[in-house]
């Protein structure tokens, strides 16, 4: 078995646009600033499962200085790198992510985030755990100016 860790963080601005967690859309009066959608969720899990195999980090295999990623859907960057760690003859044990952000309220959400998150690592949504902190109005997670994420992931050769 092997573990990997993974960590983003992305500024938070006011605006319409809402706020894409876990390939999932939620409608509020913010905005991720990013090269790609900005989703840090997808981002922190694609880098714990690159860790897990031993395969390098997100910004190796979507430099972020390449226009091909400019808006791009992070749930193609998951679903990447699903297939190269199923390449490589390994299966998900399970994830546990924390999300760190003082808005929006995740709560909501969750479960359809689960839902979808399975769907493309071809798990069972049991698999997957997610958890969102507030950051008690301290340092810039917590005065709204970003948000951020942290994933562990589980797998084992096949
Ligand atoms: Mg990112």
């Amino acid at each position: 078995m092997r573990i990997g860790q993974g960590y983003d963080i992305h500024r938070l601005e006011p605006g319409n646009k809402g706020v894409y967690l876990g390939g999932v859309l939620i409608e509020c009066p913010w905005h991720i600033v990013a090269h790609s959608d900005g989703d840090v969720l997808i981002h922190a899990l694609c880098d714990a499962l690159l860790g897990a195999a031993g395969l390098g980090d997100i910004g190796e295999h979507f430099p972020d200085t390449d226009a091909v990623n400019a808006g791009r859907d992070s749930k193609e960057f998951l679903a990447y790198i699903y297939r190269l760690i199923k390449q490589q003859g390994y299966v998900i044990i399970n994830t546990d992510i924390t999300l760190l952000t003082q808005v929006p309220r995740l709560s909501p959400y969750k479960s359809a985030i689960k839902e979808k998150l399975a769907e493309i690592l071809n798990i069972d949504s049991t698999q997957i755990n997610i958890k969102a902190t507030t950051m008690e109005g301290l340092d810039a997670i917590g005065q709204k100016q970003g948000i951020a994420c942290q994933a562990i992931v589980l797998i084992n050769k096949e």
